[in-house]
C-alpha cells in the first residue's frame, strides 16, 4: 500500500482528462464561432430547450420510479446572470448526464445531423435553424468563449465539462456544488461584445420570444439591491451587533434624514430619525407564466400565438402551415393541438431517428414526447399536443400500447388530420406547398391505411396528359373522362417527360382519353393498393389487357388486324420463345412498331427498375415478381407490315430473326427496361450503322463487334442480297 505523505490532502481534485471533438462537431463549432451572424439570442432557446428535455426525462422515469426524485422533487429552468464575471448559467433539475453522457453527448458521438446541418448551411439555411438538426448545445459557441456543464445524475458523481473550442474538452469528477441534488448547469462565459445577454431586459424578451410555452417554470435569478428604511436606534444596534461580530456587511452611503413623526404614547410629536440602507437579496422572478395554449378557448388565441407555440414546440424557425385545434368529449375527454409544417424535416423517412411528433400530457403534466402509439407512422409530420383526461398519470410505454383510451384518441387524431388537409386542400396555394413536401406521406397512407384509402385517395395530385403544367386531382379527372370511358388511365415511370413521350401514351392520347403520369417510386406502391377511385379501376397504360373503349369500326379494325398479323405473331414468340409470354397486336401505339408491356399481377417496368436499384433486398422475389413480358405490335407501321409481308412469303426468311431481335431489344429499352446483355444489342446496331455508311464488313482495319447474324436495313436489296450470299 503507498504510503500517504502528510502534506498530500486527501481529497485531491482529479486531473481534468483531456478528450478530442469528433472532426465533424469540431467543424461545426468553428463554422458557429466564425460565421457571421447577427440572430444570437437563439442560443438561449436551444439551451432552455435542453433542459425541458431533460426535465421530460427525469418525470417520465418518475412516474415509474418515485426514487428517482429523492434528489430533488422541483422540476424547473434557472437563467442565472452575473454582469461582473461577465458569464450567463443555465441550470436545470432534469435528468443531468454521467460521465459517459458528457462525453459521448457533447463531443464525442456524431449526429446525422452535424452534417446535414452544415450542408443546409452551405445552401444558405440560417443558422437558427440548428434546433432541427439535434445539434443546439453548440450554439452556446455563438455567444460564449467558454462553456463549462456541471452536471450530476443520479447513477453519478459530479462532473464538469469544459471546452474554449479549438477542438478539444475536458471532464473533470468535481464536488457537488451546493444546492445541487441533480441536473445541469451551464455557465457560459460570454465574449467581450456579448455582455448584453447578462442584462435582464433582453434575457426577459429572448425568453417571452422564443421559450413562453415551456412547461416547466424558467426563473430568473438576479441579485438585486433595494433599499431599506431602519430606524437609527436598529441601524445603531446592527451596527454595534456588527462590530462584535467583525463581520463586514456591504458599505453603504447612509444618508440619514429625518423621515417620519409619530405620535409617542403621551401624544407629543416626537421626532425619529430613520435612514435608507441598501442591501441585496437573491430576486427570483418566474417568466413563462401562461397557461398552456391548448387549455384555453380557440377563440381567444391569435394566430401569432399558435405560431409561437409552434415553434417553441418543434424547434422549427418558421411557422406552421395550417393547425387544428379542438376537445373531444363524452365517453372520453381529451383536447388536442396538430400542426402541419411548413417543410418535411430534413430525415422524415430515416428510420432509426426518434421523432419529436406528438408530445402526450395527461391533465396538464406532460408525460412523452413522440408517443407513437398516438398517431401513425405515415402522418408522422402532424406535430402537436395532446392533453387527456382520462389516462393515468403513471402510465408507461408498455401499457399505453395496449390502451383502449389511446386508440379512441388515436382514430380520433387520424380523423382530425383528414379534416386538416381537407381544410388545407381549399387554399391551392398552400396545398401545392404541402403537396410539394408530404405527397409521400399521403401515398404510404393510402398504402398503410386501409379504412381510410378513398379519404386519402381524394388528396392525391398527378401531372397527366391534359393538365398542363398544373397537378389534377382523382376527381377532376373523373369529371373529365370521355362518356364511354369507364377507367382511369395511368402510367409509371422516372421521369414526366419520359412518360409523356412513352409509346404506350400515345394512342391512349390521341384517342382523346387522359392519362395520369406518376413518377415518384411510392406510386408504384401506392397504386398497386388504390385500384380504384370512384368506382372507376385504375389501368396501366404499360400493362397487358388495356382495353379502350372503342366503336363497331374500330372494333372491326382490331379483328381485322389481328387475323392478319396472327402469323407474324406466332413467327415472333417462336423466335424470342422464354423471353417473352406472349405476341399481342396492340392497340395503344400509334409511332413505334412495337412496345414490350408487362401482366396485369406482375410489376412494371419502372417497378423492376426500382427493385433493382434496392442494394441489400431479398433477390427472392426478382424471379417471380418480376415483369412478365409481352410484345405488343402496331398493326399500322410500316415496319411491321413489312415483316409481316416477308414472313408470309417465306416463313424461314433468316434475316427475320435479327429483325426481330433488334426490334425486341429497342422495344425493351423504348418501354423502360434494361437490357441483360447489351453487348450483343450494340453489336447489332454497330452493324446497322455500318450497312448505313456503306463500310465493307470484310474491311480487316474495322472490329468485328456482332456475333449474331447481320440484320439487312430494310428496303436495301442490294445489302439484302449480298447478306444473303454470305449467310
Ligand atoms: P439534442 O438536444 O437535439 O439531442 P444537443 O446538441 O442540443 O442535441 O444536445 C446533445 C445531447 O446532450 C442531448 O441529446 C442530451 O442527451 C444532452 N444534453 C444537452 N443538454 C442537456 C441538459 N441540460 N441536461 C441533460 N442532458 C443534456
Amino acid at each position: 500500500m503507498p504510503e500517504i505523505t502528510e502534506n498530500v490532502p486527501m481529497e485531491e481534485e482529479a486531473e481534468p482528462e483531456t478528450f478530442a471533438f469528433q472532426a465533424e462537431i469540431a467543424q461545426l463549432m468553428s463554422l458557429i464561432i466564425n460565421t457571421f451572424y447577427s440572430n444570437k439570442e437563439i442560443f438561449l432557446r436551444e439551451l432552455i430547450s435542453n433542459s425541458s428535455d431533460a426535465l421530460d426525462k427525469i418525470r417520465y422515469e418518475s412516474l415509474t420510479d418515485p426514487s428517482k426524485l429523492d434528489s430533488g422533487k422541483e422540476f424547473y429552468i434557472k437563467i442565472i446572470p452575473n454582469a461582473e464575471e461577465k458569464t450567463i448559467t443555465i441550470q436545470d433539475s432534469g435528468i443531468g448526464m454521467t460521465k459517459a453522457h458528457l462525453i459521448n453527448n457533447l463531443g464525442t458521438i456524431a449526429k446525422s445531423g452535424t452534417k446535414a446541418f452544415m450542408e443546409a448551411l452551405q445552401a444558405g439555411a440560417d443558422i437558427s435553424m440548428i434546433g432541427q438538426f439535434g445539434v443546439g448545445f453548440y450554439s452556446a459557441y455563438l455567444v460564449a468563449e467558454k462553456v463549462s456543464v456541471i452536471s450530476k445524475h443520479n447513477d453519478d458523481e459530479c462532473y464538469r465539462w469544459e471546452s474554449a473550442a479549438g477542438g478539444s474538452f475536458t471532464v473533470q469528477p468535481i464536488p457537488t456544488p451546493e444546492d445541487f441534488g441533480r441536473g445541469t448547469q451551464i455557465v457560459l462565459t460570454l465574449k467581450e461584445d456579448m455582455v448584453e445577454y447578462t442584462e435582464e431586459k433582453r434575457i426577459k424578451d429572448i425568453v417571452k420570444k422564443h421559450s413562453q410555452f415551456i412547461g416547466y417554470p424558467i426563473k430568473l435569478q438576479l441579485e438585486k439591491e433595494r433599499e431599506k428604511e431602519v430606524s437609527d436606534d436598529e441601524e445603531e444596534e446592527k451596527e454595534e451587533e456588527k462590530e462584535e461580530k467583525e463581520g463586514e456587511e456591504k458599505k453603504d452611503e447612509d444618508t440619514p434624514e429625518i423621515e417620519d413623526v409619530e405620535d409617542d404614547e403621551d401624544g407629543k410629536k416626537k421626532e425619529k430619525k430613520t435612514k435608507k440602507i441598501k442591501e441585496k437579496y437573491i430576486d427570483e422572478e418566474e417568466l413563462n407564466k401562461t397557461k398552456p395554449i391548448w387549455t384555453r378557448n380557440a377563440d381567444d388565441i391569435t394566430s401569432e400565438e399558435y405560431g409561437e407555440f409552434y415553434k417553441s414546440l418543434t424547434n422549427d424557425w418558421e411557422e406552421h402551415l395550417a393547425v387544428k385545434h379542438f376537445s373531444v368529449e363524452g365517453q372520453l375527454e381529451f383536447r388536442a393541438l396538430l400542426f402541419v409544417p411548413k417543410r418535411a424535416p430534413f430525415d422524415l423517412f430515416e428510420n432509426k431517428k426518434k421523432k419529436n411528433n406528438i408530445k402526450l400530457y395527461v391533465r396538464r403534466v406532460f408525460i412523452m414526447d413522440n408517443c407513437e402509439d398516438l398517431i401513425p407512422e405515415y402522418l408522422n409530420f402532424v406535430k402537436g399536443v395532446v392533453d387527456s383526461e382520462d389516462l393515468p398519470l403513471n402510465i408507461s410505454r408498455e401499457t399505453l400500447q395496449q390502451s383502449k383510451i389511446l386508440k379512441v384518441i388515436r382514430k380520433n387524431i387520424v380523423k382530425k388530420c383528414m379534416e386538416l388537409i381537407v381544410e388545407l386542400s381549399e387554399d391551392n396555394d398552400n396545398y401545392k406547398k404541402f403537396y410539394e413536401q408530404f405527397s409521400k406521406n399521403l401515398k404510404l397512407g393510402i398504402h398503410e391505411d386501409s379504412q381510410n384509402r378513398s379519404k386519402l385517395a381524394s388528396f392525391l395530385r398527378y401531372h397527366s396528359s391534359s393538365s398542363g403544367d398544373e397537378l389534377t386531382s382523382l376527381k377532376d379527372y373523373v369529371s373529365r373522362m370521355k362518356e364511354n370511358q369507364t377507367q382511369i388511365y395511368y402510367i409509371t415511370g422516372e421521369t414526366r417527360d419520359q412518360v409523356a413521350n412513352s409509346a404506350f401514351v400515345e394512342r391512349v392520347k390521341k384517342r382523346g382519353f387522359e392519362v395520369l403520369y406518376m413518377v415518384e417510386p411510392i406510386d408504384e406502391y401506392c397504386v398497386q393498393q388504390l385500384k380504384e377511385f370512384d368506382g372507376k379501376t385504375l389501368v396501366s397504360v404499360t400493362k397487358e389487357g388495356l382495353e379502350l373503349p372503342e366503336d363497331e369500326e374500330e372494333k372491326k379494325k382490331r379483328e381485322e388486324a389481328n387475323a392478319k398479323l396472327e402469323n407474324l405473331c406466332k413467327v415472333i414468340k417462336d423466335i424470342l420463345d422464354k423471353k417473352i409470354e406472349k405476341v399481342t397486336v396492340s392497340n395503344r401505339l400509334v409511332s413505334s412498331p412495337c412496345c414490350i408491356v408487362t401482366s396485369q399481377y406482375g410489376w412494371t417496368a419502372n417497378m423492376e427498375r426500382i427493385m433493382k436499384a434496392q442494394a441489400l433486398r431479398d433477390t427472392s422475389t426478382m424471379g417471380y415478381m418480376s415483369a412478365k413480358k409481352h410484345l405488343e405490335v402496331n398493326p399500322d407501321h410500316p415496319i411491321i407490315e413489312t415483316l409481316r409481308k416477308k414472313v408470309d412469303a417465306d416463313k424461314n426468311d433468316k434475316s427475320v430473326k435479327d429483325f426481330v431481335m433488334l426490334l425486341f431489344e429497342t422495344a425493351l429499352l423504348s418501354s423502360g427496361f434494361s437490357l441483360e446483355d447489351p453487348q450483343t444489342h450494340t453489336g447489332r446496331i454497330y452493324r446497322m450503322i455500318k450497312l448505313g455508311l456503306g463500310i465493307d464488313e470484310e474491311d480487316p482495319t474495322m472490329e468485328e463487334p456482332a456475333t449474331e447474324e447481320l440484320p439487312p436495313l430494310e428496303g436495301d436489296e442490294e445489302d439484302v442480297s449480298r447478306m444473303e450470299e454470305v449467310d
